[in-house]
């Protein structure tokens, strides 16, 4: 009786039952122990003068007058009576139940669950309980197809049955160091506490029992992956020092670290797969310079993905700019670049027989039946960690070649581990001198006339500027019509005096590239824009930003589309237009007027939204977990961590008996990653 039992083996599972709980993520039995309750509700009685306002709360009592039923139109309906509870009475109130009617009746003895308002002394119901009810329970997330209390029997039928099948993953020793309980005890605490300290004592077990899992398996990746054998890339150290003597600028501290990360891993027979993290304009482009030409002297190929065509254009002028006196053949692949059969296919039999040293494109460049002669790292900018099948597509070329992936999302340094997943995390947290930062102002509305006569002056002294319209997240047709009425309007405004161009999410890639080309070569002065301008594009001509609504927008995504500007040696300027309403959104303004820092704007981030904002966590990339909170159980996080690494790579790791349980959990799950190979 394995756990990966179906959940259809339990009495009262039938095949509508099944089909409810599957689309709950609910298919084996270990996934319904693993489905905890949401909440609990404590039923315990309270004195009737300890308990605040709207608190949620169970009275019981004896009805002491004739329950009334009043209807409202055809939906709407109230119960009302009193309950007489010792010698004080609260009125009941149940809205919308009028099937409750039956239950009541004078002088019977109930408990009733409900807020409770204490100024009225009322009471608006929620639930009548049962008498022999427990007086702490958990409360389960249900779906229109399956109840939570009919899941809560689900569970307690299946914990019977199964409750000697639970093992203990996390050897017993560490269990000890930190007084968790063992893995049956916690389930049992997590679905059926008799008592608020039973509940919290369960999921703090879970808690690490959840991290620890995690983190087990990224170390455990990682150590399997330095095993399987990457390919050493030889490079010449020689030309590679020379290559950075001459660049134009002195590398900063924070990118010398960096180099030497990625050289070390690059010289090693590990299979490198690094992730490195830079704040905008922290010069990061140049890292990946260095890393390609060390590859180059090593007699080996790159390619160097970007998310956009426009970006892949970029990459290409400012490294042919960066390896003009080098001798290293740089090609450009994008539908646009080799538009012509001919052309392609030259500059296919050219990658194949080893002629281009690095060659630039989208994603494409690994994806469609492009060959090389010998690829020997792969970096990808802007975009996302390569999933399962893309990490087969690589292998598949031939080499299993290096991967360096860059991205400017920062997330601070200690979530970065449990975000990356296996990946290894460099940082540059350090701008190069003499940045001018770019200042940033917070306006009303009201002011936005003063923000277009700001932009107008800086026109006039040759600049260009972005007006980026409000996010609208309902629709991106909403979003267009947006972005359309401010291009009219901004039109009107400068008249024939200032040019105006329009980039929103409708255009195809074409288009978009077209009108940004445009804005680049300086046909518009002014781009009005949706968030779609907001990944790497750079025109360091543009000195002023216009943010319209900007408390819409998350703090990440108001930084990333202020990384567009301050990008040449002129100072610049931000102009964030909003007037938000609550306390959260004041505070978010003004972190963007206080700082330029996109590590301590993304810690901010997280901190407000506070704990329980899944969909925020979602956007910041990180790892959705059942009852772990990355952020606010953040040091549990960092010891799950610490004794994940310590434990597996203990020499004497797979001989511990207390680690077999550990070690068939990760072999397993290894398995279930490779599922999709
Ligand atoms: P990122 O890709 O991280 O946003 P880039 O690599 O595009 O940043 O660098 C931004 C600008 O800073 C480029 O013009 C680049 O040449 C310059 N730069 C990079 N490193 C340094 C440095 N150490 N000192 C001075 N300028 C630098
Ligand atoms: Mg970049």
């Amino acid at each position: 009786m394995p756990l990966s039992d179906s959940v259809a083996v339990l009495k009262g599972v039938g095949p509508k039952k099944q089909v409810a709980l599957n689309k709950l993520g609910i298919n084996t039995i270990e996934d319904l122990f693993n489905f905890y309750p949401f909440r609990y509700d404590d039923l315990a009685q309270k004195k009737l003068n300890e308990i605040s306002d709207q608190e949620k709360i169970t009275l019981k009592g004896t009805i002491a007058s004739e329950p009334t039923l009043t209807h409202f139109g055809r939906k709407k309906s109230r119960i009302n009576f009193k309950l007489l509870i010792e010698h004080d009475v609260v009125s009941v109130s149940f809205f919308n139940q009028p099937w409750l009617k039956k239950q009541l009746e004078t002088g019977k003895e109930i408990a009733v669950y409900g807020t409770y308002d204490p100024i009225r002394q009322s009471l608006a119901g929620i639930k009548i309980l049962a008498q022999n009810q427990n007086d702490f329970v958990g409360v389960y997330r249900s779906s229109k197809d399956i109840k939570a209390n009919t899941i809560k029997d689900i569970v307690k039928i299946a914990f019977a049955s199964y409750q000697y099948e639970i093992v203990d993953v996390l050897p017993v020793s560490l269990r000890n160091k930190y007084r968790l309980e063992n893995a049956k005890k916690m389930i049992a605490g997590m679905h059926f506490p008799t008592s608020k300290k039973e509940a919290d004592l369960a999921r703090r077990t879970a808690i690490f029992d959840e991290f620890f899992k995690f983190e087990a398996g990224i170390t455990f990746l990682k150590k399997e992956n330095k095993v399987n054998q990457g390919i050493i890339i030889d490079y010449d150290n020689e030309k590679l020092k020379k290559f950075i003597a001459k660049l134009p600028f002195e590398l900063t501290n924070a990118q010398k670290r960096v180099v030497n990360e990625i050289c070390h891993d690059m010289h090693s027979s590990n299979h490198m797969n690094r992730l490195l993290q830079g704040d905008v304009g922290s010069g990061k482009t140049v890292i990946a310079a260095i890393a390609m030409y060390a590859a180059v002297t090593a007699g080996m190929q790159t390619a160097l993905m970007a998310p956009t065509e426009i970006l892949a254009q970029q990459h290409a002028e400012k490294l042919a700019h960066l390896f003009e006196s080098f001798d290293v053949n740089v090609a450009l692949l994008t539908s646009s670049s080799v538009s012509k059969v001919k052309q392609r296919k030259e500059l296919m039999e050219h990658l194949v027989n080893g002629d281009i040293d690095i060659v630039i494109g989208t994603q494409a460049l690994i994806q469609d039946k492009v060959e090389f002669h010998n690829l020997g790292l792969v970096v990808t900018d802007e975009q996302h960690r390569f999933g399962v099948n893309q990490r087969k597509i690589l292998r598949e070329k031939g080499n299993n070649p290096d991967v360096l992936a860059m991205t400017a999302t920062p997330i601070p340094r200690t979530l970065a581990i449990t975000t990356y997943g296996e990946m290894d995390v460099s940082i540059i947290n350090e701008l190069p001198k003499g940045r001018q930062p770019i200042q940033t102002h917070w306006i009303p509305k009201k002011d936005t006339g003063k923000g277009m006569e700001f932009i107008k002056n800086e026109l006039k002294k040759g600049s260009q500027a972005y007006i980026i319209s409000a996010l609208i997240e309902e629709s991106e047709m909403l979003d267009l019509q947006n972005a359309t009425e401010v291009y009219e309007k901004t039109k009107a405004y400068f008249g024939n005096e200032f040019k105006v161009g329009l980039l929103h999410g409708k255009l195809t890639a074409e288009e978009k590239d077209n009108v940004m080309q445009d804005f680049k070569n300086g046909k518009f002065d002014i781009l009005v824009s949706t968030t779609v301008v907001e990944v790497g594009v750079d025109v360091p001509n543009a000195t002023v930003m216009m943010i319209l609504d900007a408390d819409r927008f998350g703090l990440a995504q108001l930084h990333q589309l202020r990384g567009r500007v301050g990008r040449g040696s002129k100072a610049s300027t931000c102009i964030l237009v909003s007037d938000p309403k609550s306390d959260y959104g004041k505070k978010r303004m003004q972190t963007m007027v206080d700082t330029n820092d996109g590590f301590v704007i993304s810690q901010k981030d997280l901190e407000l939204r506070g704990p329980g904002d899944v969909l925020g966590y979602k956007q910041s990339g990180l790892p959705d977990f059942r009852v772990g909170n990355p952020i606010s159980n953040l040091n549990i996080l960092q010891i799950a961590q610490q004794e994940a690494y310590d434990i597996i790579n203990d020499e004497e790791f797979e001989k511990k008996q207390e680690n077999f349980e550990l070690i068939k959990f990760l072999n397993q799950k290894m398995v279930e990653e490779n599922k999709f190979d």
